[in-house]
This record gives structure tokens, C-alpha cells and sequence, in this order.
């Protein structure tokens, strides 16, 4: 239950004076709808306003407040700007013009022969100073409402830098004085005001750098030790020790030999799922560092240990693809496989529901579906999520949940996450990385080039494919970051658009495969590429986890400006998957902006998944990087990626320290900082306290 204290703070917007149904649909756009999302809207900057007597080309790009009297109207043939000739008391002359059909408002606000203050940006244009729709037009006597400094707010229709600031000062004023939950001595050593304060001064300052660190540290905190709460719970609750004698892992008869990273990985896990409480691990790799391997690997140690194991994809794509992997490579070995996504029905369902019940079914290869209500285990003992990045912390928590004891979980994922944002997004697990590729790769050979050479590019595709090639060619969606790339309608409008294009050249040889297609349909493309039958593969990225066919050499990637570094990097992932050599074409559109010119250069030099996905959170922010726009959850709103490398580990030992000496939370201190939890929104971390 969240803190009576924090009431005023979760009341709805309506409740302040004058948001009537016309302010609702804008706040609620910007997704203020509650007092402390008022609070935490952080300014965009502010606004000076220069005060002066005089018309003065010096003040030139400034916001300026002027007194001027109206001389004349200046309206040629109705058609153009609106313009009245304006002088100050020292005869200095300047133009006010407006566009669009604002001359009876304008006329009103300043009549012929009158005074008024006068604000907005001055500007010279053709020699005349002018002030193009000024914000503000007052007498005289209402000299006050014309403020000196103003704060400036992120805006939709309908909003206006005033109106925001003004309710957010009456949320302020409602707001309560709350406990301090920060440690006194890291107060005192930076300087930071109380949490109230800090809320003032951050919007009466926009630069006021020791409120913005103070507040942007609190919602660090708050994560960290949601984080930490869910890890010692981990700690104290009970799952079952495995331990696997080997005899299926030895029956194992793979083509190749696991590297260095692999044993130790899998050493780690082995380790861990010896333990009676529940392992809680990360396992990162790049693209074709070999996770599936490992994956293999921990399940046969559950099913030796008499135990089941589940593993978890992403896509109905990747579920088929491992579940074809793992029986391959099962083959001879008295271990049962099934396969479970959302679209099985019928006898197949039922009787793979009752393998799993009766324990018949010894591993699980599935999508979501495998953790459904109606999905019951005889004995679930190590669950694996595959290319996590698309599962948030709330996501993965429902799966420990899921079982009545708990299982050990593995989570994979190939997005090399920065260091920074690994303890914030995973701060609740071990992590054990594959840092070195199976050897005999080469490296993709990755080329930048303008999309006007795209009949060139066919034609090069043509000879590639001649010699028994075959190609993906990657659409982006265009300008809906709302909707998950591959399910965006102007992806698949692009995919659709080259996939007719390719047909022309290519007839049969192409095939298409979006979000929206049925998973028949879909798993009928992939598997007619698999098998050569299509030799170019047009695809938005549903492709761009996991999908492994080794003899596609050629990725090219439409308008690869529109992705993130570590989509790119996923992306060109697909191929130098077998021996030959690779290559990744990115088009670019025609006009570029320095950072999109910047990162495609990056990607061209760089096949270090790590140093990308740091370059990437440096370029673009946190969110992009995790995929939380997919999963819906967002991660830090105040704290900036500047200062989240600054505040990190501070408020990461902090929380650390306080769960160690307090893991209820039932001190002084420690309540304070449930207080952090519920206001940040962290709570899922107080199911997680220790009762008593
Ligand atoms: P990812 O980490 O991207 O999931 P995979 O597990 O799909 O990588 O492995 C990529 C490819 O490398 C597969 O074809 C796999 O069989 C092969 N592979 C994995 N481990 C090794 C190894 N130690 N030596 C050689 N090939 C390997
Ligand atoms: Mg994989």
C-alpha cells in the first residue's frame, strides 16, 4: 500500500484550478496526469527577457520587452503578414507582423495612437527591426505580468510554457515536505536541498545543477534498490539444487568444440544451479558467440537431475528455430523436446500440456505461451529467456512467480549492454559473458552506401545470387517510434514496396516477411530461405534476433540511418554465420545529419558489439537501447546518461548498504526510502521487503 504521505502527489491533475476538459487532452498527451508527473516534467530551459527603452539593433536574437506606441497599419492586399508600425518613446521604429489571419486580434491589442509593453524575440529582417507574433502585448499598468524569467517546458497543442509552469507551482504548493531518505553525509558532501526544495529549484532554475542531481539521484536510488530488494528476496527463497551427473551431456555428439567462454559460462550456471537458492543469471553475447550452446547445455543439467527446463524466444520464428536447433541436436539422446507457441491448438496443445504435467516432456522450446496460466509443470527446474532485451524486470519477476518453487532462471541476451546501464536494468543478477567468438569467423566487411545506387545494388545482388548466394534486405518503419518496428505499417509498406521492386528483377527467387503476416505464412518464407528455395529475403526486423542461415552472406539494410547502432549491429549479426566471407551494405538516404553520419561511420569501423552499444547510449539515450519503448517500460526520466554514470554507483552501494542492514526497510531510514520506492513508481521492489 503506498504511503498516505504520497496522496497528494498521486491526485489527479483535474484537481488543480482551472484544468478544465480542453487542458485534460494535452496534459494527458504528455502523460501529466497526476501531480508528481507535474513535478517531474523537467523544464526544457528559460527564457530572458531584456528590458529596454529603446529599439536597438544590439538586442537582435533576444526576448525583448519593449514600449512602443502603434503608428500605423500595414496590411498590403490582405494578403502577406499583418504589420503595424510601431516607435519607442525615442521615435526608434520596428515592425510587428503577424501570418495567418490574426489582424482584428492585432488591431485590438494595439489601437492607433496607443502604448503598450510589447515582448517577443527581436529579429532584423531587410534592414527593419521587427518582432514576428509577439508573445506578449499589455498596457502599461499590467507591467507585472510580463515576467523577466521563464521557464520553458517540452509542449503540445494546446499548451502553453505559462500555463505549465503555473500548475505545476499549485501541484507544488499541495506537494508534502517527505522524510529524507538519502544517506545525511552524501547530502551534505554535494550540497543537495531536501526533496521539496530540490522540486522548486529545478523549475524555477532549469540549471540549477545540485536540484537536478538530488532529484535525479532519488529516482536512481529508488531503482537500485527495488533492484537489491529483489535480489535478497532471491537469496532467501527456496528453489531446488541441481546437480547433473553428465551422462546426457556426454551423449552429446556436436561438430565442434565450445571455447573458453563457453565452459567457464557454463561452469558459472552449473555452479549456481547447485545452489538451493534460485540462480538469477545474465548471460551476454555477441550475435554467433555461441549462447545456444549453453543453452543446451543447462537444460540437459536439469533433465539429468530428473528436473525439466523450459526455453523462452521472443518470436514464433526463434521458438521454431531452436526448437529445430536443439532436436537436431538431441537426436539419439532419450531426451523429449516439444514445442509450445500461442498458436497451437487442439490435440497437439493437449497432449503437449499433458507431456508437461506428467513430466513425459523433459525440455520445453516455446514463446510466451509456455508461461500461461493453463501451462503446469511436473517439475519445472531451470527456465531460460532467450534475447532478453525485449522483457523488462517486471516481466522476468512474473516468471520467477510462476512456478510454486522457484526455478532457476538464465536469461540470454546478445544487446551488449553498456556497463552503466546493466546494473540499472539488471542490477538484480549475476551476469556471465561469452567475450570471445567461435574461432574461424570473419568479420563482416560493412559498407556505407547512398541509395541512389540502388539499380547498381540489384545488379551486384543479381551476380551474388547467380553463384548460389543468398541475401536479406531489411526495410525500417518510418517515423513511428510508437510502434514496434516490425509490426509498423510503414515498414511493411517499405518491405512491400522493395520486395515488388526485387520481384521484377528476380521473380520466384524473392520472398517477403513482416510483423503482420500470419505465422504460417511467415514460417513458410523462412523456412523456404533456410532451404535455399528463396534466395533474397526481404524482411522488416522480425528478422533481427536470432535467425540463423549460414550461407546468407549478403545483409543489406534500406535507410540504415533510422536504426539504432545495436540494431544495425543485431541486424549485421544475420550473416558471417558460416565460413565464407560477409557482407553488410547500409544505404543511406541522401540528407544525413552529423550524428547519423557519425554512427553510420561507427558501424562501418567497429564490430565490437560493447563499444557500439556504449556509443549508442552515448548518441541516443538509455530507452532505445533497452528496447523499453517494446516492452513498455520506461526507465530514467530525470537523470540524464551523463549524470546516470555520476550518480550510478553512488546510489547503487547506498542501496546496497541499506538493504544490508536493513532489508525491511522497517528503520527510520529505511521507511523514507519506501517512501522513494512508491513515488518513483519502484514498488513491484516492496512486495519483495522481508516480513518482520
Ligand atoms: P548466438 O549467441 O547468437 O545465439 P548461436 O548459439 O546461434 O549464437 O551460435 C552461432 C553459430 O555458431 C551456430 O551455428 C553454432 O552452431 C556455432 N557455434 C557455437 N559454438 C561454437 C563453437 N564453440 N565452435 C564453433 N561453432 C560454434
Ligand atoms: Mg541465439
Amino acid at each position: 500500500m503506498r504511503p498516505d504521505i504520497l496522496n497528494p502527489l498521486f491526485a489527479e491533475t483535474e484537481s488543480l484550478k482551472g484544468v478544465g476538459s480542453a487542458l485534460l487532452k494535452p496534459l494527458k498527451k504528455r502523460q501529466l496526469t497526476r501531480l508528481k508527473d507535474l513535478l517531474f516534467y523537467l523544464p526544457s530551459g528559460q527564457m530572458r527577457r531584456v528590458k529596454s527603452d529603446q529599439v536597438n539593433a544590439k538586442d537582435v536574437g533576444a526576448t525583448v520587452i519593449l514600449t512602443l506606441t502603434a503608428k500605423e497599419y500595414r496590411h498590403p492586399s490582405g494578403r502577406g503578414p499583418f504589420r503595424i508600425l510601431a516607435e519607442d518613446p525615442f521615435g526608434g521604429q520596428i515592425q510587428l507582423l503577424w501570418f495567418g489571419n490574426h489582424s482584428s486580434w492585432a488591431r485590438k491589442l494595439m489601437p492607433i495612437g496607443e502604448t503598450r509593453l510589447v515582448s517577443g524575440k527581436l529579429d532584423i529582417y531587410q534592414e527593419q527591426l521587427q518582432i514576428v507574433h509577439p508573445s506578449e502585448i499589455v498596457p502599461l499598468s499590467e507591467e507585472n505580468s510580463i515576467p523577466l524569467e521563464e521557464t520553458l517546458y517540452p509542449l503540445s497543442d494546446g499548451l502553453t510554457h505559462r500555463r505549465i509552469g503555473q500548475l505545476i507551482r499549485q501541484a507544488w504548493e499541495k506537494s508534502p515536505d517527505l522524510p529524507e531518505w538519502i544517506e545525511p553525509s552524501l547530502l551534505k558532501k554535494h550540497q543537495w536541498p531536501s526533496w521539496r526544495e530540490a522540486v522548486e529549484r529545478i523549475h524555477q532554475h532549469p540549471d540549477d545543477r545540485a536540484a537536478k542531481l538530488r532529484i535525479g539521484y532519488d529516482e536512481i536510488f529508488a531503482n537500485q534498490l527495488a533492484l537489491k530488494l529483489i535480489r535478497a528476496a532471491n537469496r532467501r527463497k527456496r528453489g531446488f539444487p541441481l546437480k547433473g551427473d553428465g551422462h546426457l551431456r556426454d551423449a552429446l555428439n556436436l561438430p565442434f568444440q565450445p571455447t573458453g567462454a563457453q565452459r567457464r559460462s557454463l561452469a558459472e550456471i552449473e555452479g549456481d544451479m547447485q545452489q538451493a537458492s534460485p540462480m538469477l543469471r545474465l548471460l551476454q553475447g555477441d550475435v554467433g558467440s555461441g549462447k545456444t550452446w549453453v543453452a543446451l547445455h543447462s537444460l540437459l543439467i536439469a533433465a539429468e537431475a530428473g528436473y525439466q527446463g523450459a526455453l523462452l524466444a521472443p518470436t514464433e520464428i526463434l521458438a521454431r528455430q531452436h526448437f529445430e536447433t536443439l532436436s537436431q541436436q538431441l537426436a539419439g539422446l532419450p531426451v523429449n523436446i516439444a514445442l509450445l507457441t500461442g498458436r497451437d491448438k487442439g490435440k497437439l496443445r493437449e497432449s503437449t500440456l499433458m507431456g508437461l504435467a506428467d513430466g513425459s516432456i523433459h525440455l520445453l522450446v516455446g514463446t510466451h505461451a509456455i508461461f500461461q496460466e493453463k501451462v503446469s509443470y511436473k517439475n519445472l527446474g531451470l527456465a531460460i529467456i532467450d534475447e532478453q532485451h525485449r522483457f523488462g524486470v517486471a516481466q522476468r519477476m512474473m516468471l520467477a512467480e510462476k512456478a510454486i518453487h522457484t526455478p532457476h532462471l538464465l536469461v540470454m541476451t546478445a544487446t551488449p549492454i553498456p556497463r552503466s546501464l546493466m546494473l540499472t536494468a539488471h542490477g538484480e543478477m549475476d551476469v556471465s559473458r561469452l567475450d570471445e567468438m567461435p574461432p574461424g569467423r570473419q568479420p563482416v566487411e560493412t559498407r556505407v552506401i547512398s541509395s541512389r545506387k540502388i539499380p547498381e545494388i540489384i545488379a551486384s545482388l543479381g551476380r551474388h545470387i547467380a553463384e548460389g548466394g543468398q541475401s536479406y534486405w531489411v526495410c525500417p518503419a518510418v517515423g513511428e517510434a510508437d510502434i514496434e518496428e516490425a509490426f509498423s505499417p510503414n515498414a511493411i509498406a517499405a518491405a512491400e514496396q522493395r520486395f515488388s521492386l526485387l520481384q521484377q528483377h528476380f521473380g520466384k527467387k524473392v520472398g517477403l516477411v513482416h510483423g503482420k503476416m500470419k505465422p504460417a505464412e511467415k514460417d513458410k518464407v523462412m523456412d523456404d530461405f533456410a532451404a535455399g528455395k528463396i534466395a533474397i529475403l526481404v524482411a522488416t526486423t522480425v528478422i533481427e534476433v536470432g535467425v540463423n542461415v549460414p550461407n546468407a552472406t549478403l545483409m543489406i539494410i534500406d535507410q540504415a540511418e533510422r536504426f539504432g547502432l545495436a540494431q544495425l549491429h543485431q541486424l549485421r549479426g544475420r550473416v558471417g554465420r558460416g565460413g565464407g566471407r560477409s557482407i553488410c551494405l547500409l544505404l543511406r538516404s541522401e540528407e544525413l545529419t552529423s550524428v547519423a553520419r557519425e554512427r553510420l561511420a561507427l558501424i562501418r569501423e567497429c564490430n565490437d558489439g560493447f563499444r557500439l552499444a556504449e556509443e549508442d547510449l552515448r548518441l541516443r539515450g538509455s530507452g532505445e537501447i533497452l528496447g523499453t519503448k517494446q516492452s513498455g517500460e520506461s526507465h530514467f526520466q530525470i537523470a540524464s546518461p551523463e549524470d546516470l554514470s555520476e550518480l550510478l554507483p553512488i546510489a547503487n552501494d547506498d542501496a546496497r548498504l541499506l538493504v544490508d542492514r536493513d532489508g525491511g526497510l522497517s528503520g527510520e531510514r529505511g521507511q523514507a526510502a519506501r517512501i522513494a520506492l512508491y513515488l518513483f513508481e519502484r514498488d513491484a521492489g516492496v512486495s519483495f521487503l522481508r516480513s518482520g
